[in-house]
């Protein structure tokens, strides 16, 4: 049976663009997340106290919120905002802690925790689209494979002998071609050889590293908005800081 089209446009974003279909859903995800987080999560407690406990952003996510307002929008008020409710806490929690205490484990990113909550389901989703959509497996069939890391979830998620074969098959072309890339451009750049390596082959050490570490941001990002273009300024950048808030 065909997945539902809305759960599944990243992944076939990712098929069309040649990047990791995952990577592309994970970087759309987190995106939206922050967009969402800045303007109206954060003034939500529980996320604030997961966030709280979390000890701030990763460093991923603490540059995807630094991005998004002191370079797109031109402001430090929300982060500011946001981080003195974080320092509150982590404060007080200093300040109980003695010297006998052990420190408990910081716990997990919230934009972390939602990304691979919705990679875990995106998993499933690209099994059952290239299971039913000639297309969607003739494109992923022609693809630069997904990058290590979301092989490995897709191959555990994977239950099927047949879903395994064609994850397999995609992955091994995949892995093999850049084998073979890297010797030439390697080979081709030597001093007895004097001529260039393709195009494939100049650009093999880049899907060595897309393939290994995942799909940088550059080549998952949307286009870039015209310049000039304007965002509307996030409803959260109005909102005052729970602290701030409980002292006035
Ligand atoms: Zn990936
Ligand atoms: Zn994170």
């Amino acid at each position: 049976m065909a997945v539902n089209s809305a759960l599944t446009r990243f992944i076939k974003q990712g098929l069309s663009r040649g990047v990791c279909p995952l990577c592309r859903v994970a970087y759309k995800v987190e995106g939206e997340w922050m967009w969402g987080f800045f303007d109206e999560y954060s003034g939500d407690g529980d996320t604030m106290a997961r966030l709280e406990s979390a000890r701030g952003f990763c460093h991923d996510h603490a540059e995807r919120l630094r991005r998004l307002e002191v370079e797109g929008l031109r402001s430090n008020l929300g982060v500011s905002g946001i981080y003195l409710d974080i320092f509150h806490a982590l404060s007080h929690r200093l300040a109980e802690l003695a010297v006998e205490d052990e420190l408990e484990p910081a716990g997990k990113c919230p934009a972390c925790a939602v990304r691979d909550d919705e990679l875990a389901r995106n998993a499933r989703y690209l099994i059952e689209e290239i299971g039913s959509s000639e297309s969607s497996r003739a494109r992923f069939a022609e693809s630069d494979g997904l990058c290590l890391p979301h092989f490995e979830l897709t191959w555990r998620t994977a239950k099927e002998p047949s879903q395994r074969e064609l994850l397999l098959d995609v992955q091994r072309r995949a892995v093999n071609a850049v084998v073979r890339d890297l010797l030439e451009n390697v080979r081709k750049q030597g001093h007895e050889y004097r001529g260039d390596p393709d195009e494939r082959e100049a650009s093999s050490w880049q899907r060595a590293i897309h393939l290994t570490a995942g799909w940088s941001k550059e080549a998952l990002r949307d286009d870039p908005p015209e310049p000039g273009r304007r965002y509307e300024l996030p409803h959260f950048a109005r909102v005052r800081p729970k602290a701030a808030r409980e002292e006035a």
